[in-house]
């Protein structure tokens, strides 16, 4: 025991803290359908609120955990709930959040075998299982991220590895300076993580060759072109669930064209959400050929419905994974099974297999399926509603979970069309019973709808249509 200001609490302590947490956590849960979903706090409020010096001395860790609570409530949002449609979130299921709560408890370093074989072990048979569930092919390796900004990070790194070999260099090892370019190619539609990893690896984020997409999905024909001006190797990024609209790049044609470039060409697949499609029969087509890819990136955190941070990547070639990301020294010197460490960039990890064990074990493959086809089923729900309702239009037709829509009223020019949409977005979000985002779809301000939280209901679909109907009210008026 530390001997000193708050750290010296008797034994008990710690539990009472974690009662404290418990009881705060299971009250939030429990206001979920009720609260609103954000009180959009200003920064000076939040500000306000929270900001103070270093305390010199510590207090009581229970009441330290309820005086944080109290003073920062205004500006917590209540996303796990059933009415958050924002970005691409999910919600924490029961069992993903028992396990998440575990996972902290026993404090697991996942970052090698030695430091947890549990954590390690787990991991693999988490990776395994999402291989199933997703039917990738079992010889793939993989690795727990923590999300898909970081599942794109791995599956680039393992491109840029593999386009070195190419080139004759081991870009890990001696790096890009000085060498050929690496020439990476997508589409308009690519998520702006990807761009970012091409930023942190060394590409560089304007090496990217964009070519058009058309509602969301790459123009094949650009693209062929494009390759056809290149004469080494390429990697090529495709889109399964374009952020905007949900939209999917045909997967199986830009396998072909991977397989047709005379420079050799690597196919890496952003399947944040998309890679959910998989789960149900009807819905997989939309990803037919993603088992062709060399790697895939996807998140837990969003349609697998586990606390933040989630996310997972899969390489066709492990050795190459295991190139990108090798350690070497005795400190660390290998152990008796599976390091995960040497497939990400991190070292030490958070033990966040725990929770998609749990919730893969708690709700099966039957589970997951019932779970995406429900949320795909209030999109198309909403989806219909838009484009019955006069004065708002559907701007891309959704095949998988997300609506993108916006207010149209007669006389208004572009611009104006354009503040209108993003009064909206704040009006919505106001209004507290549902929380919707903004974007831009085809040079045009547009809101968009997520689906992808297991406790979304059809009654909150029916809410979010009220929202959204009284702030187009509200703004005509
Ligand atoms: C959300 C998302 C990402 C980024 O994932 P994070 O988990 O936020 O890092 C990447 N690509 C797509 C298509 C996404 O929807």
């Amino acid at each position: 025991m530390i001997k000193g200001a708050g750290m010296d609490a008797p034994a008990g302590g710690g539990d009472e803290a974690l009662h404290a947490a418990y009881a705060l956590a299971t009250a939030f849960l429990a206001s979920l359908p009720q609260r609103a979903v954000s009180l959009v706090p200003t920064p000076q409020e939040m500000a306000l609120a929270l900001d103070e010096a270093l305390p010199e001395h510590g207090s009581d860790p229970a009441g330290v955990v309820g005086e944080w609570f109290a003073r920062a409530e205004r500006g917590i949002t209540a996303s796990p709930g059933p009415r958050f449609f924002g970005f691409v979130n999910g919600g924490a299921t029961p069992a993903a959040l028992a396990g998440d709560w575990l996972a902290s408890a026993i404090d697991q370093n996942a970052g090698l075998w030695a430091g947890s074989p549990a954590a390690a072990q787990t991991e693999l048979v988490v990776l395994r299982w999402l291989q199933e569930l997703f039917a990738l092919p079992g010889a793939w390796q993989g690795a727990l991220t923590s999300g898909a900004t970081m599942a794109n990070l791995v599956g680039l790194a393992t491109a840029r590895q593999w386009a070195g070999r190419q080139l004759g260099f081991d870009a890990a090892a001696d790096g890009l300076a000085g060498r050929p370019p690496i020439i990476v190619a997508g589409s308009s539609e690519i998520h702006l993580s990807a761009v970012k990893c091409l930023g942190t690896l060394g590409f560089g984020r304007n090496q990217l060759r964009r070519v058009d997409a058309h509602n969301g999905e790459v123009d094949l024909d650009a693209l062929a072109a494009l390759l056809r001006d290149i004469d080494g190797p390429v990697i090529l990024i495709g889109n399964a669930g374009e952020v905007n609209s949900g939209h999917f790049d045909d997967l199986a044609a830009l396998a072909d064209l991977r397989d047709g470039h005379p420079g050799g060409a690597w196919l890496h697949v952003d399947a944040a959400f998309g890679l959910f499609a998989a789960v149900s029969p009807r819905l997989a087509h939309l990803v037919r050929g993603i088992e062709r890819a060399d790697s895939v990136a996807a998140d837990g955190h969003k349609w697998l419905n586990v606390p933040y941070d989630c996310g997972f990547a899969f390489v066709r070639d492990g050795a190459l994974l295991r190139e990108a990301f090798a350690v070497a020294g005795a400190y660390v010197a290998g152990g008796a099974g599976w390091d995960p460490f040497t497939h990400v960039p991190e070292m030490s990890r958070r033990f966040r297999g725990l929770a998609a064990w749990c919730a893969l074990k708690a709700y099966g493959r039957a589970g997951y399926r019932a779970l995406v086809e429900r949320c795909v089923d209030n999109a198309g729900a909403f989806a219909r509603w838009v484009e019955a309702t006069p004065g708002i239009e559907l701007m891309n037709p959704a095949p998988l979970n997300i609506v993108c829509f916006r207010f149209v009223r007669r006389g208004l020019d572009g611009a104006a069309h354009d503040e209108l949409n993003r009064a909206a977005v704040r009006a919505i979000q106001a209004d507290g019973r549902a929380f919707v985002t903004g974007t831009v779809w085809q040079g045009r301000a547009a809101i968009r709808a997520a689906f992808d939280n297991w406790r979304t209901t059809p009654a909150d679909v029916g809410l979010l249509q009220e929202a959204v109907a009284q702030a187009g009210a509200s703004l005509s008026a």
